[in-house]
């Protein structure tokens, strides 16, 4: 399972080397994997308690085998039941290593970005975001975003209940749907934690390219499809050149528009000759 998640991300990687290629060296720094690591765990953290607690369910409202499928009631009990006995991400992930990930992700995007501009900048070295408050609070706030307001915990729960749900369908008692849950989060775990990887890197990478395009006077910027698309993405590109602080159609400022995006935005009029006379470091 740890084999497949590990194979999805390098056919990320391999695919971003096209626009980012130190993206690529990101999947062998520790960071990367304490990341991935420590969602993976956390998910099978949160999935082994509901499944402890569920051995020793007394609550008939909660699943009673009478009612197949589940009422609307059962639904929202046993909705409530596996939020309730669900530890939140935040308790089971430390904040440092996701933190830690992302300031990787951004530094390496921001170098990738001025390489392709072709510049030997006095800004590229590993402290160009730390130096900046304003980017330091961004990666911070996205951190916080991930472990206390993200989908993640939903996107579990309802995995779990769906396993639940279906465990006693087929006639299982407590015990057993309570070991399928682990073994299903024994694979889950490590595919979320494969698509959370990949998404927030993707994400915190837009926020950089902004970043490096924001900080160099870059006045506009232009959305491009890449990979499958879809009518959001479309739509996006369709928007052309935009002002650089605004909005496209998604609402979103950079890529990506929703998880597994692999679009990339692009940044228009670069002052070429300003932009060497600011970063140019003389030598
Ligand atoms: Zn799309
Ligand atoms: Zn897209």
């Amino acid at each position: 399972m740890i084999a497949e998640a590990i194979r999805a991300i390098d056919d990320f990687i391999a695919k971003q080397t096209d626009t980012n290629p130190h993206l690529e060296a990101l999947k062998r720094t520790p960071g990367y994997d304490k990341f991935r690591q420590s969602f993976a765990t956390g998910i099978k953290g949160q999935a082994s308690k509901v499944a402890d607690d569920f051995r020793t369910l007394s609550d008939p409202r909660v699943y009673d085998q009478s009612y197949d499928p589940l009422t609307d009631t059962q639904k929202t009990h046993l909705n409530n039941w596996v939020g309730r006995h669900m530890p939140p991400i935040h308790q089971l992930v430390p904040r440092y290593p996701v933190f830690n990930y992302f300031r990787q992700v951004f530094n390496a995007t921001v170098k990738n970005r001025y390489g392709k501009w072709g510049f030997k900048t006095k800004a590229v070295d590993y402290n160009f975001e730390v130096s900046n408050p304003h980017y330091t609070a961004q990666l911070n706030s996205h951190t916080d975003y991930l472990l206390h307001k993200s989908t993640i915990d939903d996107t579990t729960k309802a995995r779990i209940i769906n396993v639940i749900d279906e465990g006693k369908q087929a006639g299982m008692t407590n015990d057993e749907v309570a070991d399928s849950i682990n073994d299903e989060f024994d694979q889950i775990s490590g595919t979320r934690a494969d698509m959370i990887a990949r998404t927030e890197t993707a994400n915190v990478a837009g926020q950089a390219d902004m970043a490096a395009a924001t900080e160099n006077g870059v006045q506009t910027k232009h959305w491009v499809v890449a990979g499958p698309g879809c009518p959001i993405c479309d739509d996006n590109e369709a928007d052309g050149s935009i002002d650089i602080n605004d909005s496209f159609s998604s609402g979103d400022d950079t890529v990506p528009a929703h998880p597994n995006c692999e679009c990339y935005v692009d940044f228009d009029e670069i002052d070429l000759d300003a932009l060497a006379d600011s970063l140019w470091d003389g030598s």
